[in-house]
Protein backbone atom coordinates (compact mmCIF):
# COMPACT_ATOMS: atom_id res chain seq x y z
CA UNK A 1 0.00 0.00 0.00
CA UNK A 2 0.61 3.58 -0.35
CA UNK A 3 2.68 5.64 1.93
CA UNK A 4 4.76 8.77 2.64
CA UNK A 5 7.45 9.13 4.59
CA UNK A 6 8.15 12.99 4.43
CA UNK A 7 5.91 16.10 5.54
CA UNK A 8 6.68 17.43 1.94
CA UNK A 9 7.29 15.27 -1.01
CA UNK A 10 8.25 16.19 -4.75
CA UNK A 11 7.93 17.73 -7.28
CA UNK A 12 6.71 14.90 -8.98
CA UNK A 13 5.78 15.97 -12.60
CA UNK A 14 2.64 14.48 -13.55
CA UNK A 15 0.98 15.91 -16.99
CA UNK A 16 -2.48 16.73 -14.92
CA UNK A 17 -0.71 19.07 -12.47
CA UNK A 18 2.14 19.73 -13.73
CA UNK A 19 5.47 19.78 -11.39
CA UNK A 20 4.20 19.54 -8.24
CA UNK A 21 4.71 19.17 -4.25
CA UNK A 22 2.95 17.01 -2.17
CA UNK A 23 2.08 17.52 1.59
CA UNK A 24 1.06 14.74 4.24
CA UNK A 25 -0.36 16.22 7.35
CA UNK A 26 -0.92 12.66 9.48
CA UNK A 27 1.46 10.53 10.91
CA UNK A 28 4.29 8.89 8.57
CA UNK A 29 4.29 5.45 8.80
CA UNK A 30 0.73 4.19 8.33
CA UNK A 31 -2.54 5.71 7.80
CA UNK A 32 -5.03 7.61 9.74
CA UNK A 33 -8.19 8.62 8.70
CA UNK A 34 -11.25 9.54 9.96
CA UNK A 35 -13.22 7.04 7.16
CA UNK A 36 -12.08 3.89 6.10
CA UNK A 37 -13.05 3.60 2.26
CA UNK A 38 -12.79 0.40 0.60
CA UNK A 39 -11.00 1.32 -2.03
CA UNK A 40 -8.18 3.49 0.15
CA UNK A 41 -4.77 3.51 -1.31
CA UNK A 42 -3.01 3.68 1.93
CA UNK A 43 -4.79 0.35 3.18
CA UNK A 44 -7.30 -0.22 6.51
CA UNK A 45 -7.01 2.00 9.61
CA UNK A 46 -6.31 -1.42 11.52
CA UNK A 47 -3.50 -1.60 9.49
CA UNK A 48 -1.83 1.62 10.47
CA UNK A 49 -0.05 2.85 13.57
CA UNK A 50 -1.76 3.38 16.74
CA UNK A 51 0.32 6.79 17.47
CA UNK A 52 -1.79 9.60 16.30
CA UNK A 53 1.29 12.00 16.18
CA UNK A 54 0.34 14.82 13.54
CA UNK A 55 3.60 17.30 12.19
CA UNK A 56 2.90 20.28 13.81
CA UNK A 57 2.87 23.71 12.27
CA UNK A 58 6.27 24.79 12.52
CA UNK A 59 7.71 21.37 11.15
CA UNK A 60 5.58 21.81 8.30
CA UNK A 61 6.73 25.21 7.78
CA UNK A 62 9.95 24.17 7.84
CA UNK A 63 9.64 21.23 5.30
CA UNK A 64 7.19 24.02 3.10
CA UNK A 65 10.37 26.06 3.66
CA UNK A 66 12.81 23.92 2.51
CA UNK A 67 11.48 22.40 -0.56
CA UNK A 68 10.40 25.54 -1.74
CA UNK A 69 13.32 28.04 -1.17
CA UNK A 70 15.47 24.88 -2.60
CA UNK A 71 13.55 24.50 -5.96
CA UNK A 72 13.51 28.40 -6.28
CA UNK A 73 17.55 28.43 -6.06
CA UNK A 74 17.88 25.78 -8.86
CA UNK A 75 15.06 26.84 -11.27
CA UNK A 76 12.88 24.14 -10.98
CA UNK A 77 9.15 24.97 -11.08
CA UNK A 78 6.61 24.23 -9.02
CA UNK A 79 2.79 24.57 -10.49
CA UNK A 80 1.04 23.19 -7.54
CA UNK A 81 0.97 22.19 -3.77
CA UNK A 82 -1.52 19.25 -3.15
CA UNK A 83 -2.28 18.35 0.34
CA UNK A 84 -2.89 14.48 0.12
CA UNK A 85 -1.06 11.96 2.12
CA UNK A 86 -1.59 8.97 4.32
CA UNK A 87 -5.54 9.91 5.76
CA UNK A 88 -7.56 13.48 6.07
CA UNK A 89 -5.63 16.34 6.22
CA UNK A 90 -8.08 18.14 7.72
CA UNK A 91 -7.92 16.02 11.04
CA UNK A 92 -4.52 17.71 11.84
CA UNK A 93 -5.10 20.01 14.69
CA UNK A 94 -2.96 22.85 13.06
CA UNK A 95 -4.91 22.78 9.28
CA UNK A 96 -6.15 26.31 9.17
CA UNK A 97 -2.85 27.40 10.57
CA UNK A 98 -0.74 25.39 8.11
CA UNK A 99 -2.71 26.41 5.12
CA UNK A 100 -1.86 30.54 6.04
CA UNK A 101 1.54 29.35 6.20
CA UNK A 102 1.65 27.38 3.24
CA UNK A 103 -0.08 30.61 1.49
CA UNK A 104 2.44 32.98 2.54
CA UNK A 105 4.92 30.89 1.28
CA UNK A 106 3.26 30.10 -1.97
CA UNK A 107 3.27 33.97 -2.36
CA UNK A 108 6.54 34.36 -1.64
CA UNK A 109 8.02 31.77 -3.73
CA UNK A 110 5.72 30.28 -6.39
CA UNK A 111 3.01 33.10 -7.04
CA UNK A 112 1.53 30.92 -9.52
CA UNK A 113 1.63 28.29 -8.00
CA UNK A 114 -2.31 26.74 -7.05
CA UNK A 115 -2.96 25.09 -3.75
CA UNK A 116 -5.09 22.37 -3.49
CA UNK A 117 -6.45 20.29 -0.86
CA UNK A 118 -8.24 16.04 -1.21
CA UNK A 119 -10.67 16.44 2.19
CA UNK A 120 -13.41 13.68 2.91
CA UNK A 121 -15.38 16.45 3.80
CA UNK A 122 -16.12 14.94 7.03
CA UNK A 123 -15.26 18.37 9.15
CA UNK A 124 -16.24 20.88 7.05
CA UNK A 125 -19.18 21.52 9.66
CA UNK A 126 -16.07 23.23 12.18
CA UNK A 127 -15.92 26.67 10.99
CA UNK A 128 -12.00 26.84 10.79
CA UNK A 129 -11.57 23.88 8.67
CA UNK A 130 -14.30 25.37 6.26
CA UNK A 131 -13.03 28.66 6.25
CA UNK A 132 -9.09 27.24 5.81
CA UNK A 133 -10.92 25.35 2.98
CA UNK A 134 -12.48 28.24 1.20
CA UNK A 135 -8.95 30.35 0.63
CA UNK A 136 -7.35 27.42 -1.00
CA UNK A 137 -7.45 27.57 -4.94
CA UNK A 138 -9.14 24.30 -5.35
CA UNK A 139 -11.15 22.48 -2.18
CA UNK A 140 -11.74 18.98 -3.62
CA UNK A 141 -14.67 17.20 -1.41
CA UNK A 142 -15.49 14.14 -1.32
CA UNK A 143 -18.80 12.71 -1.22
CA UNK A 144 -19.03 9.21 -2.89
CA UNK A 145 -22.76 8.08 -2.31
CA UNK A 146 -26.48 9.35 -1.52
CA UNK A 147 -27.40 7.60 1.50
CA UNK A 148 -26.04 7.02 4.89
CA UNK A 149 -26.41 3.35 4.46
CA UNK A 150 -24.22 3.92 1.50
CA UNK A 151 -21.58 5.66 2.49
CA UNK A 152 -21.68 3.44 6.09
CA UNK A 153 -20.48 0.61 3.20
CA UNK A 154 -18.06 2.56 0.89
CA UNK A 155 -16.65 5.32 3.29
CA UNK A 156 -16.79 3.76 6.42
CA UNK A 157 -17.10 6.48 8.83
CA UNK A 158 -15.44 5.87 12.23
CA UNK A 159 -17.82 7.50 14.25
CA UNK A 160 -20.59 10.07 13.88
CA UNK A 161 -20.96 11.02 10.01
CA UNK A 162 -24.61 12.57 8.58
CA UNK A 163 -24.91 13.29 4.80
CA UNK A 164 -27.64 16.14 5.15
CA UNK A 165 -25.40 18.07 7.43
CA UNK A 166 -22.11 17.78 5.12
CA UNK A 167 -24.68 18.82 2.63
CA UNK A 168 -25.36 21.74 4.12
CA UNK A 169 -22.11 22.70 5.31
CA UNK A 170 -20.81 22.20 1.55
CA UNK A 171 -23.78 24.64 0.64
CA UNK A 172 -21.64 27.41 2.55
CA UNK A 173 -19.33 26.93 0.29
CA UNK A 174 -21.09 28.70 -2.55
CA UNK A 175 -19.95 26.24 -5.02
CA UNK A 176 -16.07 27.79 -4.71
CA UNK A 177 -15.42 24.13 -4.19
CA UNK A 178 -14.26 21.07 -6.29
CA UNK A 179 -16.81 17.74 -5.83
CA UNK A 180 -15.06 14.47 -6.02
CA UNK A 181 -17.10 11.40 -6.34
CA UNK A 182 -16.00 7.47 -6.72
CA UNK A 183 -18.24 5.27 -9.10
CA UNK A 184 -17.37 1.70 -8.09
CA UNK A 185 -19.49 -1.55 -7.45
CA UNK A 186 -19.45 -4.80 -5.45
CA UNK A 187 -21.13 -7.96 -4.74
CA UNK A 188 -22.68 -5.52 -2.06
CA UNK A 189 -23.15 -2.18 -3.57
CA UNK A 190 -23.37 -0.13 -6.69
CA UNK A 191 -23.27 3.87 -6.17
CA UNK A 192 -24.37 4.20 -9.82
CA UNK A 193 -27.73 2.01 -9.70
CA UNK A 194 -30.41 4.25 -10.99
CA UNK A 195 -32.58 5.61 -7.84
CA UNK A 196 -28.47 6.04 -5.83
CA UNK A 197 -27.40 8.22 -9.19
CA UNK A 198 -30.11 10.00 -8.98
CA UNK A 199 -30.19 10.92 -5.22
CA UNK A 200 -26.38 11.93 -6.16
CA UNK A 201 -27.47 13.96 -8.72
CA UNK A 202 -30.02 16.18 -6.50
CA UNK A 203 -26.89 16.49 -4.08
CA UNK A 204 -25.02 18.18 -6.82
CA UNK A 205 -27.74 20.14 -8.08
CA UNK A 206 -28.16 21.71 -4.20
CA UNK A 207 -24.41 21.81 -3.59
CA UNK A 208 -23.92 23.57 -7.02
CA UNK A 209 -19.66 22.56 -7.22
CA UNK A 210 -17.75 24.75 -9.54
CA UNK A 211 -16.33 21.55 -11.21
CA UNK A 212 -17.34 17.70 -10.41
CA UNK A 213 -14.17 15.15 -10.54
CA UNK A 214 -15.43 11.61 -10.81
CA UNK A 215 -13.33 8.48 -11.15
CA UNK A 216 -12.92 4.84 -10.33
CA UNK A 217 -10.81 2.55 -8.82
CA UNK A 218 -7.48 2.55 -9.56
CA UNK A 219 -4.58 1.14 -7.92
CA UNK A 220 -4.06 -1.72 -5.52
CA UNK A 221 -7.59 -1.56 -3.18
CA UNK A 222 -7.66 -2.93 0.55
CA UNK A 223 -11.01 -4.75 -0.66
CA UNK A 224 -10.49 -7.41 -3.00
CA UNK A 225 -14.54 -7.63 -4.50
CA UNK A 226 -14.50 -4.23 -6.02
CA UNK A 227 -15.17 -3.44 -9.85
CA UNK A 228 -14.70 -0.17 -11.76
CA UNK A 229 -16.35 1.56 -14.26
CA UNK A 230 -15.61 2.53 -17.66
CA UNK A 231 -15.03 6.50 -18.80
CA UNK A 232 -17.74 5.79 -21.54
CA UNK A 233 -20.55 4.58 -18.62
CA UNK A 234 -19.11 6.54 -16.23
CA UNK A 235 -20.32 9.82 -18.99
CA UNK A 236 -23.85 8.39 -19.47
CA UNK A 237 -24.41 8.19 -15.75
CA UNK A 238 -23.48 12.31 -15.49
CA UNK A 239 -24.73 12.99 -18.76
CA UNK A 240 -27.92 14.50 -17.20
CA UNK A 241 -25.24 17.45 -15.30
CA UNK A 242 -23.63 17.68 -18.25
CA UNK A 243 -26.54 18.79 -20.16
CA UNK A 244 -27.07 20.85 -17.40
CA UNK A 245 -24.14 22.76 -17.67
CA UNK A 246 -22.22 21.64 -14.63
CA UNK A 247 -18.46 20.81 -15.77
CA UNK A 248 -17.37 17.48 -15.19
CA UNK A 249 -13.93 15.65 -15.33
CA UNK A 250 -14.66 12.05 -15.89
CA UNK A 251 -11.67 9.80 -15.33
CA UNK A 252 -11.30 6.20 -15.52
S1 LIG B 1 -11.00 9.49 2.86
FE1 LIG B 1 -9.16 9.19 1.62
S2 LIG B 1 -7.55 8.67 3.09
FE2 LIG B 1 -9.51 8.45 4.14
S3 LIG B 1 -10.00 6.30 3.92
FE3 LIG B 1 -11.00 7.37 2.26
S4 LIG B 1 -9.55 7.29 0.54
FE4 LIG B 1 -8.42 6.76 2.41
Amino acid sequence: MLHFDDIVFGPIFSRRLGSSLGVNLLPSKGKLCNFDCVYCECGWNKDGIAERVFPRLEEVKAALEEKMSKAASEGVPVDSITFSGNGEPTMNPDFPEIIDVTLELRDRYFPDAKVSVLSNATLIGRPAVAEALMKVDNPILKIDASSDSLIAQINKPVGRYRLDEVVEAMMKFEGRFVLQTMFLKSPDFDTAEPDALEKWMEIVRKVKPREIMVYTIDRETPDKSLAKYTVEEMTAFVQPLIDEGFRIQIRG
